[in-house]
């Protein structure tokens, strides 16, 4: 056998489900608005969820390199219907690199292109899911209404 162990972590063999999709950037320093935004909607954060987080998150569904890119990225939210959420979270933050200097004038704008393709995809897959959409500012959260 090819592997040194590192430590021992025991992960539950069973399947689970989630109550939302979190669908974001990697920017470390936005991720904890996903833990508390769980705590402000009484889940509790101990309870399983799954995170998509790519680079510029929202701007892989609404700019995508290509179809194919965004093909990948539908993929990967196909694969968490195994785990029946109820909603899909898309998360914008302030001043994300991924951007560039594109970064959009009207960042509830840039969600509502990603919620409406994101929402497209689930009607083509008959899968019946909320999409909501949260933007980070510097020193705030705002859902977009
Ligand atoms: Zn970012």
């Amino acid at each position: 056998m090819a592997l040194k162990e590192l430590f021992s972590v025991v992960v539950a063999e069973n399947h689970y489900i989630v109550k939302r999709v979190f669908l974001g950037c990697i920017d470390w320093r936005f991720l904890r608005l996903v833990k508390q935004f769980r705590i402000n909607q009484d889940e509790d954060p101990n309870d399983p969820f799954d995170p998509i987080n790519i680079p510029g998150g929202v701007k892989k569904l609404v700019r995508p390199r290509s179809e194919d890119a965004l093909a990948d990225v539908l993929a990967d939210i196909k694969i968490t219907f195994g785990h029946k959420p109820e909603e899909y979270i898309l998360i914008l933050h302030n001043g994300c690199a991924a951007y560039g200097d594109n970064f959009p004038e009207v960042p509830e704008d840039e969600l509502r292109k990603g919620k409406k393709i994101l929402e497209d995809f689930l009607a083509r897959e008959s899968y019946k899911a909320k999409v909501r959409m949260i933007f980070k500012d510097w020193d705030k959260v705002y859902e977009v209404v």
